[in-house]
């Protein structure tokens, strides 16, 4: 008997996911690296700065003790737990039961991947911002549920136009992702936003999934809301929740989530299918970075606006027209004369060695927009400043 092919085709789920949609731009980046181009990025959104060092020296003492070596309890230490829902009711006035409304999480991405399987089935809708964050599409599809994009315009300040879903896809849909402050726009949402979803939501049956990673990172005297202060949210809403971005750890991966029972516990049901859990001395260094001196996310964050400032004020001098964000690491502008996304990155590349990433990654609505990062070092993102007004003004 003949052997049989190997079947390593990817599944068809995976291939529903689609290409990458920056292999383009990665390619082209690595061709002028090949010709000693010095490339710089502006496209990932990956603090350049350091974990503080409080941080840093917890883990350190929590990785002596031999306890934290064995596995972590599934859904997060009881300290982790209560240090969140502290932090949650200092932060923004809402109280959670640490034993039932809090769950540790691999870093809010794993929570994001993750919850469609918990809560959806095979052919059910669920609503995605577009553009937005590539994880809450391609989750869905892992779970055999169908993406609806829901447009996020300009003209309504990038908040979605939830008027505007039919009723039929309504009537399939379970989940709503929304994320604010936003990836990739920059927009930022209300507590009177919320509260119209949290009403949409009941209306149709809908767990709202409010992806609150940025929630800290916000300029110009903007606090950012939480979804859970709105009366009845914790009837339809999951909140996730990261100190990536807050405290310079996206490597450490931890976050959390909150909010709605049902849904943190189906969540933590999956995680106790897939993993076992945040390491034990990585959650005690999150309780440090909660319970601890905030004085560092204020240092943080001038830093990111004097970067913000400086980037706006740049591509405005050379006749682009960038709005000034009150959220997040990213600067969303429209290409200029209307260029595809795709061919604007491609000319900047080419003429400067800077890398910036074209909204069309993020959803079809993301065409005619770039996106840029400020987290990149000073003496390099002037660099890559001075190359762009010496190529364009
Ligand atoms: N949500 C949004 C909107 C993001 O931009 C990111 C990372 O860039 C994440 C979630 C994931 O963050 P983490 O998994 O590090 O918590």
């Amino acid at each position: 008997m003949g052997a049989q092919q190997v079947k390593t085709t990817p599944s068809q789920r995976l291939q529903r996911i689609g290409a990458y949609l920056f292999a383009d731009l990665d390619r082209r980046q690595e061709e002028l690296r090949a010709r000693g181009v010095d490339v710089i990025n502006l496209g990932v959104g990956d603090p350049d700065l350091p974990t503080p060092p409080h941080i840093v020296e917890a883990l350190t003492r929590a990785v002596h003790d031999p306890r934290t070596h064995r596995y972590p309890p599934y859904l997060g230490t009881r300290e982790f737990r209560e240090a969140v829902a502290e932090w949650f009711a200092g932060r923004f006035g809402v109280s959670l039961d640490p034993q039932q409304q809090v769950l540790a999480l691999i870093g809010s991405k794993e929570g994001l991947a993750h919850l469609p399987w918990a809560l959806l089935n095979p052919g059910e809708v669920a609503l995605v911002p577009d553009p937005g964050y590539p994880v809450y599409r391609s989750a869905t599809i892992m779970a055999e549920g169908e993406p609806y994009p829901v447009p996020l315009r300009p003209e309504r300040g990038f908040l979605p136009a939830l008027d505007e879903i039919p009723a039929e896809i309504l009537s399939r849909a379970r989940l709503l992702f929304l994320n604010y402050p936003n990836n990739p726009t920059g927009a930022v949402a209300t507590v009177e936003f919320f509260a119209q979803v949290v009403a949409f939501a009941q209306r149709w049956g809908l767990v709202v999934v409010h992806d609150n990673a940025y929630s800290e990172i916000t300029y110009d005297g903007y606090v950012a809301p939480s979804i859970l202060q709105v009366d009845g949210a914790a009837d339809c809403a999951i909140e996730l929740h990261s100190l990536s971005k807050t405290y310079n750890m996206t490597g450490w991966r931890v976050g959390f989530a909150v909010g709605n029972r049902a849904a943190v516990d189906a969540l933590g049901t999956v995680k106790t299918n897939v993993d076992s859990g945040v390491f034990t001395a990585v959650q005690a260094a999150a309780v440090a970075a909660l319970r601890g001196p905030q004085d560092s996310v204020a240092r943080t964050l001038a830093i990111y606006r004097a970067r913000r400032d400086r980037v706006v004020a740049a591509l405005r001098r050379v006749g682009w027209s960038p709005p000034t964000p009150k959220g997040t690491l990213y600067i969303w502008m429209p290409t200029p004369d209307g260029q595809s996304a795709a061919a604007f990155c491609a000319e900047v590349l080419e003429r400067t060695g800077v890398v910036i990433t074209p909204g069309a990654g993020y959803g079809a609505f993301g065409e005619g927009y770039v996106r840029l990062s400020l987290t990149t070092p000073d003496a390099r993102l002037d660099e890559a400043l001075d190359r762009i007004t010496r190529a364009y003004a």
